[in-house]
């Protein structure tokens, strides 16, 4: 097999030999041929030493790197990719847990499958794809995963109609690849249940991210009044419905995920008088909060910054968010506060949320610093790939 030669210009090889698994367009000096966007290529150095092979891509990233050695990428290499992240879920104890059928099989670039993203729900694997390449190859992967888990998975749900680069001309309809699920799906995080629609819900349907933050909170809830903000599907709520606290209030802007909430919520705990769910925005919530009505506080927003160019406002935005919630916590209370943006590094974000304490003047204790779950590994020589970023504060 031949594949079109991309030569980086001098020097530029640095970090692939760092195994960084991006080449940026400004480092390339020559493209031998006329590569379509998805298709494999071959990098180069200037002196013609190999150095990667990866996905080409039209934009800021112009090869995401798949293999730092020459191969030849058959279904097998794919699937033996996959064969290995499954193995990594198993020893985690994620995947065949008869309390947990929820989990991320495969997080692009910490996998080392740039560009893809796999989360099972149960019997569906939902499939994503965020580069071209991926999309390409969505039929041998979806295989692939069935193979691996050996009919622990049955149907595989394709969603990058969202995902894929905006102007990437490709069809990339949303539907079943394999099987389909016939009954609504229920998954189950840690022995809680809950509805995912992957077919309109966000990302694949599910925070995936956020279980072992939300098992965290589980041990501080009880007796507690938990404000659970930009609750998504109500995933903090339940884990704090299950530790014993004294009353649970949803808020998101969405009125779809505040169905599902209340759904999830009855799903686990059936005429509980405990919660309550509000379709409003957060920041107006909060303006009627009065002081002392909750001393857990959950904030999890949606990323602020997708960009870098962005960032500025952003870090406003999660002051501002935090300052309110220092204003209004009860003393004593506990608030888990959040930011998923990549594009906020840990120092940025904690220096956003000091800002804020300092605004509200109080005494405010760091419990714990929190992350992703290692089913959302950090590929080493990735550090982009590091994105969530949490705090635990106790108020004073
Ligand atoms: N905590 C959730 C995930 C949060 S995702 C979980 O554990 O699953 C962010 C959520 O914020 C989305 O559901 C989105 O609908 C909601 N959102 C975005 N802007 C908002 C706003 N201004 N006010 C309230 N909710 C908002």
């Amino acid at each position: 097999m031949s594949f079109t030669k991309i030569i980086l210009k001098p020097q530029k090889e640095e970090s692939l030999l760092r195994f960084h698994p991006w080449v940026f367009s400004g480092a390339i000096q020559k493209i031998v041929g006329t590569p379509q966007e998805g298709d494999c290529v071959e990098v180069y150095t200037c002196k013609n030493e190999f150095c990667a092979m990866g996905h080409y891509q039209i934009g800021s990233i112009a090869v995401r790197v798949f293999s730092f050695e020459q191969i030849t990428p058959t279904y097998e290499f794919w699937r033996d990719r996959i064969a290995e992240a499954y193995q990594v879920r198993i020893a985690l104890g994620l995947a065949e847990n008869e309390h947990n059928n929820t989990y991320r099989l495969v997080h692009g670039e910490g996998d080392s499958l740039p560009g893809l993203i796999i989360d099972v729900y149960g019997e569906t694997a939902v499939l994503q794809a965020h580069s071209v390449g991926m999309h390409y190859l969505r039929e041998d992967l979806a295989k692939a995963v069935v193979e691996v888990m050996n009919g622990a998975v049955k149907n595989v749900f394709y969603k990058s109609e969202s995902t894929l680069p905006f102007k990437a001309n490709v069809n990339a309809q949303d539907g079943y690849l394999i099987g389909e699920c016939d009954n609504e799906c229920i998954a189950k995080e840690n022995g809680l249940l809950f509805h995912v629609d992957w077919l309109r819900g966000q990302k694949t349907g599910f925070f995936v991210d956020q279980r072992e933050n939300r098992s965290l909170l589980e041990h501080y809830a009880k007796g507690r009044s938990v404000l659970n903000m930009f609750c998504y599907t109500g995933g903090f709520s339940f884990y704090a419905m299950r530790g014993g606290a004294k009353l649970v209030h949803s808020v998101d802007s969405s009125a779809k995920a505040i169905e599902l909430t209340n759904q999830n919520v009855e799903l686990n705990f059936p005429n509980d008088p405990r919660h309550k769910a509000f379709a409003t925005d957060a920041f107006k919530f909060l303006d009627d909060v009065k002081n002392d009505e909750y001393d857990l506080i959950i904030l999890d927003p949606p990323a602020f910054a997708k960009h870098r160019d962005v960032l500025r406002n952003a870090l406003q935005g999660y002051k501002k968010l935090n300052a309110r919630a220092f204003e209004k916590i009860k003393h004593g209370g506990i608030l888990f506060t959040f930011s998923c943006s990549q594009a906020v590094n840990k120092e940025q974000f904690r220096l956003a949320v000091f800002s804020a304490a300092a605004m509200s003047g109080r005494n405010v204790r760091i419990l714990h610093q929190l992350t992703q779950p290692a089913d959302h590994p950090i590929n080493i020589y990735h550090p982009e790939g590091e994105y969530l970023k949490g705090l635990v504060l106790y108020v004073e």
